[in-house]
């Protein structure tokens, strides 16, 4: 044997031969990827294995077919001049005088293993076995472990002790609904399979562990879209004695050693972003920096506007280089519709001509004249250009830095309406595609402690009930005259974080809150009454009672930043064996019945569909 790829059944791999082992009898084990005659005795045949293919020059008497499995011993020989395939790694060399031994044959594939074939997902998974052989998941789940190895040796570098938590466990408050295990020792009583080891990692700074960290798999009952599963990994993260800026130091590296590794490109340093800047700029928590359009503030232009439409708390506005040009008039009416399918009464629209120029109300223009001039000699025109006074489309020209050619979109509504819609509009017009090679990494720090009021009032935590509020908005929360009430709380911040990359969430982690007093004022807030926290989070806050140092996390979901490191828009693509969007898993049938005499055990009973 040579070599670290060799066993006792081989010395080599078909992908890693080259010219300079010409001359050297190898043997390789592999898949039949492809078979072409060459002569009346002769046939090509390409084997592969996962680091490639490589032409042996067989005998043909044998019944060699594809996917066969072959054990193939040959000399490597220089291809003759001419006949080298640049588009094959191994294609300057062949294997010569080969002994083939057939070591299992296959039926048919149920579909080509072409990369370019569009195959059905769900026959795709069906036997995904298969599929795996495809280079592309090759390189995918090959990927995906230099990720997590790039993490444990960072963390490992950086003090952290690899700590596993349990997966039947009480419930953990993330947000999704549990997956539940029925419990045959006490029939009527389930399991929570983990949303999180939130409450565990916790549980490990009070135990002294300091540092901690987990390759963690979690399950939410969720549906799921292209960027999410049912099962997902994560690296889990907690460290005791550390502030906010700890944990972002900690991670970023963690993250940029995966990018090293597998995208070969350090990202250098992680922007920040305050939440409320990523929603005013972008109408986005999670922006995709990757690209400008940012979301300007035109409130102050049209605060005494006569134009109806603008008569409205927010206006913002986007501007599409171009768009003018680029759009059109059909895509604008579609534009119109979308945007009020996520909720905005409409979507007004201009186009930017150069000041005077015979396209202002001209053919083919929507209005009688353009609304006025911004300093860079531009008007507008078109669409509701018309209801402008002079002095709002300066402004808007201006503060959108619009040029002849262009096209802008303005909404106006409630301030999350008009961010969240514009911050859609803007990601359908200009979002470059998933893998453009460029990793913008964002922190977006400072999220509010609420997301919102729910219809009884009450404030909606926007990260898991054990996030600390924001140092300076602390005093007023604490205060004994009672906390800030209504619309008020929602303008507390937290001390609540994201990591971010090209528009991506890829994780979320906060300070926690270590003193009992907080969290009970928290828990008030939540509408959990004092009872029902001893019942659902008793040993967290019980474990507090014994001593609980400072501390702050993190959570970075694997399967996203590997899909975005291979530049896969679909996280399936890096999963070895994932679920459909369905939440099926065609391979194994699962969900399925259980059968009767083990639902008794259980003490379970299926009621018929409802
Ligand atoms: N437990 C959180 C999550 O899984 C992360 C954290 O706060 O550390 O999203």
């Amino acid at each position: 044997m040579t070599g670290i790829d060799a066993t006792t059944m081989r010395t080599d791999l078909c992908g890693r031969l080259g010219p300079d082992d010409a001359g050297r009898t190898v043997t390789v084990c592999g898949w039949v990827d492809r078979r072409r005659e060459h002569s009346e005795h002769l046939a090509f045949i390409d084997l592969r294995d996962h680091a490639g293919v490589l032409q042996c020059v067989v005998d043909g008497a044998r019944d060699l077919r594809s996917e066969y499995v072959v054990r193939i011993t040959g000399t490597v020989t220089l291809r003759p001049e001419g006949t080298a395939n640049p588009a094959l790694a191994t294609g300057e060399i062949e294997l010569q005088d080969c002994e083939v031994e057939l070591l299992s044959r296959a039926e048919p594939p149920p579909f080509p293993l072409d990369e370019r074939a569009d195959v059905d997902e769900t026959l795709r998974l069906r036997h995904r076995y298969v599929d795996l052989r495809k280079p592309r998941m090759q390189r995918n789940l090959r990927a995906r472990a230099s990720v997590n190895r790039a993490i444990r040796r960072a963390m490992d570098a950086q003090g952290f002790v690899e700590v596993e938590t349990p997966m039947l466990i009480a419930s953990t408050p993330e947000g999704a609904r549990d997956f539940v295990v029925p419990s045959r020792k006490e029939p009527g009583s389930f399991y929570a399979l983990p949303q999180s080891p939130q409450i565990f990692k916790q549980l490990t700074m009070v135990g002294g562990v300091d540092r901690y960290y987990q390759i963690a798999r979690c399950l939410r009952d969720e549906d799921l879209r292209a960027d999410r599963q049912f099962e997902f990994s994560q690296l889990d993260v907690e460290a005791s004695f550390a502030t906010r800026d700890d944990v972002l130091g900690f991670v970023t590296r963690a993250v940029a050693e995966a990018t090293v590794e597998v995208a070969g490109h350090d990202p250098g340093t992680f922007d920040r972003m305050t939440w409320h800047d990523a929603m005013e700029r972008f109408g986005s928590d999670k922006p995709d920096t990757r690209f400008g359009m940012e979301l300007a503030e035109l409130t102050p232009i049209f605060a005494d506007t006569r134009a109806r439409v603008f008569q409205a708390p927010c206006v913002k506005g986007i501007c599409l280089t171009g768009g003018a040009v680029t759009l059109p008039r059909s895509r604008v009416d579609e534009l119109v519709a979308t945007c009020q399918r996520w909720g905005a009464k409409g979507l007004a629209w201009m186009r930017v001509v150069a000041s005077g120029a015979p396209g202002s109300g001209g053919e083919g223009s929507d209005s009688s004249g353009s609304g006025g001039e911004g300093s860079g000699g531009s008007a507008l025109d078109g669409g509701v250009a018309k209801f402008l006074s002079a002095a709002e489309a300066a402004g808007v020209i201006d503060a959108l830095d619009a040029r002849p050619g262009d096209m802008v979109f303005l909404v106006a509504d409630e301030r999350p309406v008009v961010r969240h819609v514009l911050g859609l509009l803007r990601l359908g017009l200009g979002r470059p595609p998933v893998n453009d090679g460029r990793f913008n990494y964002l922190w977006v720090v400072d999220f509010p402690l609420f997301e919102g009021l729910s219809a009884e009032g009450e404030p909606i935590p926007s990260h898991h009930p054990f996030t600390m509020p924001h140092e300076d908005d602390l005093a007023a929360l604490m205060s004994a005259a009672g906390p800030p009430t209504g619309e008020v709380l929602l303008d507390v911040r937290s001390q609540a974080y994201d990591l971010v990359l090209n528009g991506w969430e890829l994780g979320s982690g906060s300070v926690r809150i270590h003193r009992r007093e907080v969290q009970q004022r928290i828990f008030e807030l939540l509408g959990i009454a004092p009872d029902e926290a001893q019942e659902r989070f008793g040993f967290l806050l019980d474990a507090f009672r014994y001593g609980a140092p400072p501390h702050a996390g993190f959570a970075v979901g694997l399967d996203r930043l590997a899909a975005l490191l291979v530049g896969e828009e679909n996280i399936r693509e890096v999963i070895a064996f994932p679920k459909t969007q369905s939440g099926a898993d065609p391979l194994t049938g699962a969900p399925s019945p259980i059968a009767g005499a083990h639902l008794q055990e259980l003490g379970l009973r299926v009621l018929p569909p409802a």
